[in-house]
């Protein structure tokens, strides 16, 4: 399903939900970062803390819009993550909570997960399932020592880890991590590579309503692309990403994908594609006969009861009353043209080139693009997508199409599917000659 991305305004359905997020990691990150800084302890990274916020407040959280309960987990350990990704806690803090105003990138694809841009679009919010938080404070450590091992992991970086609940409502459980695409460049393609073809295509005529879809491993394929790097970059890549896919083998996880984004220098940044519209965004959009089944969870919103239809509306009128929406036109804040303030993700290989990794040719010479590449959706543990097949097996599905693949033989194919996909321009021209002189 193709959706393009809107505004969370007061009208949106998930305004409250949104509203709470924020606000809470406001509270939570402010809290942790007010505190002189100190060396993480084992018991960092089981910690949790909940907090209640109500309309009046008391002693130790300030008044809300709404009542809801928000529960914080490892403060300390995404503390330092955060500082290990260089990012700067005001600049953190001002992107997640100015004027509370998100995008909402999609409703659910297959996994059901809700996608949030903040405001400045550095920043998602993903929501995530509770197998999947389970599994990333279980792995936490793992995490954050491979982190402090590889400053320049190819890995989603995570920010934070909190949830969610109001009254009568579902527990919400998300992550907060990077935008792997720079606000200020157009990303003319982009790919959510597997190594696998088992329902990897998208379909080619929906493209010419959503220009900007993400596209997957049967559309590379058939448009032979590549990812140019000369010999030194290839080396690098190379390098980084096996040690990442190695962790996530030895964590047992799969189902995870390289998101590839492609700015093109030739073409520049003339479209001005946000400026028309939000990203135009396909949130997880595998079919069920990829290589792993689908995994239950409810949308956000349900039909909401009568006690919270009554309570929304207490709510949106005391919204009227304290506060003036902010109007469409002036909310959407202009892209930066460069790089300014992110100039410390230059120190990370990876995003050194204007945010990404410049293509090069054989001889280290520059190329025509910029790829932005990052392995995504890396928490899926065997263990649950195992589950998940029972239940698929139940409804008599072909086994053999559903049937996953173990994290080893994921892993192999996953490296081996992109590195061959890796050359450089030279290599490329110099198969092209050959297969024309055979
Ligand atoms: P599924 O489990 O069905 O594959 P999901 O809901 O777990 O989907 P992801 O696979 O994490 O979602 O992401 C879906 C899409 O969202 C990606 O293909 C990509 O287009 C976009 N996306 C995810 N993470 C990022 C990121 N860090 N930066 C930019 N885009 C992202
Ligand atoms: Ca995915
Ligand atoms: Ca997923």
């Amino acid at each position: 399903r193709v959706v393009v991305g809107t505004k969370v305004d007061q009208n949106h359905v998930n305004w409250v939900t949104a509203y709470n997020m924020l606000t809470g990691i406001r509270f939570t990150v402010s809290r942790t970062n007010a505190k002189l800084d100190r060396a993480l302890t084992d018991a960092d990274f089981d910690a949790k803390h909940k907090f209640s916020f109500d309309i009046t407040g008391n002693e130790l959280t300030p008044s809300a819009k709404y009542d809801f309960k928000f529960k914080d987990y490892a403060p300390w350990v995404f503390r330092h993550l955060r500082a290990k990704f260089k990012l700067d806690p005001a600049d953190y803090l001002m992107s997640l909570t100015s004027k509370y105003i998100l995008s909402e990138l999609g409703s659910p694809g297959k996994s059901g997960s809700f996608f949030y841009f903040s405001r400045d679009y550095k920043y998602i919010i993903k929501t995530i399932h509770h197998a999947e938080h389970k599994f990333l404070r279980k792995i936490l450590k793992e995490y954050y020592s491979h982190v402090e091992q590889n400053p320049n992991t190819l890995l989603s970086q995570f920010y934070g880890l909190h949830r969610v609940k109001i009254p009568y409502g579902r527990k919400i459980h998300f992550v907060v991590m990077n935008n792997l695409f720079p606000p200020h460049r157009d990303i003319h393609q982009t790919f959510d590579l597997k190594g696998s073809t088992i329902g990897r295509d998208f379909k080619e005529e929906d493209l010419e309503k959503n220009p900007r879809a993400t596209l997957k491993d049967l559309n590379w394929l058939r448009r032979d692309l590549h990812l140019e790097f000369g010999e030194e970059k290839k080396r690098i890549f190379f390098e980084q990403m096996e040690k990442d896919v190695h962790l996530l083998q030895k964590l047992k996880i799969m189902d995870y994908s390289m998101l590839v984004g492609i700015h093109d220098l030739q073409r520049g940044n003339q479209e001005n594609l946000r400026d028309k519209t939000l990203q135009v965004f396909q949130p997880g959009g595998d079919t069920p006969t990829d290589d792993t089944g689908p995994s239950g969870q409810g949308p956000l919103t349900r039909t909401p009861s009568k006690l919270e239809t009554a309570r929304k509306a207490r709510e949106l009128r005391q919204m009227v009353k304290q506060e003036k929406p902010v109007p469409m036109g002036q909310s959407s804040s202009r892209m930066p043209d460069t790089l300014e303030e992110n100039t410390t993700k230059r120190d990370f290989i990876f995003y050194s080139d204007d945010g990404g990794f410049q293509a090069t040719h054989e001889d280290n010479s520059p190329g025509d693009e910029i790829f932005f590449l990052s392995i995504i959706d890396c928490l899926t543990h065997y263990g649950t997508v195992k589950k998940l097949e029972h239940f698929w097996k139940g409804l008599s599905h072909d086994k053999r199409l559903i049937s996953p693949v173990r994290p080893e033989p994921y892993g192999d194919r996953f490296i081996e599917f992109i590195e061959g996909i890796t050359k450089s321009p030279e290599e490329v021209a110099r198969e092209a000659a050959s297969r024309l002189t055979v």
